[in-house]
């Protein structure tokens, strides 16, 4: 499931443990639809999504989002880049409790639609 959600400029998205959750940080997404912002959201995306297979080490899932996106990408693509300097923090627990009444989640409808085939 994916979620947009009102987070800090310095955090891209997180992963609640636990879950098959992603919130993606709403502000990344702006209005402008460049390839270096499409870039940062997709490195973003891979990231979390390594998360939610049960990769919690922060270095290594760094590494592996590194190595998927070199691997299909090439080393010059912006993804890569983005992989090298997009925003990426850890949230604690206080944190949470500052960011909840401006979360103001919204579930985007048909991010993972059930009738796919490809989990068996
Ligand atoms: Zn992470």
């Amino acid at each position: 499931m994916m979620y947009l959600g009102n987070l800090p400029m310095r955090v891209g998205a997180f992963h609640p443990l636990g879950t098959n959750d992603i919130v993606l940080n709403r502000r990344l997404l702006g209005s402008t639809k460049s390839q270096k912002q499409k870039a940062n959201v997709f490195a973003i995306l891979v990231h979390e999504y390594l998360h939610s297979l049960g990769f919690t080490d922060e270095r290594r899932v760094r590494k592996l989002t590194y190595k998927v996106c070199q691997d299909n990408f090439g080393k010059n693509h912006p993804t890569v880049e983005a992989v090298l300097t997009g925003p990426w923090a850890s949230l604690s627990e206080e944190d949470f409790d500052v960011l909840e009444p401006e979360l103001d989640l919204e579930l985007v409808r048909d991010f993972e639609r059930i009738d796919s085939a490809y989990i068996i």
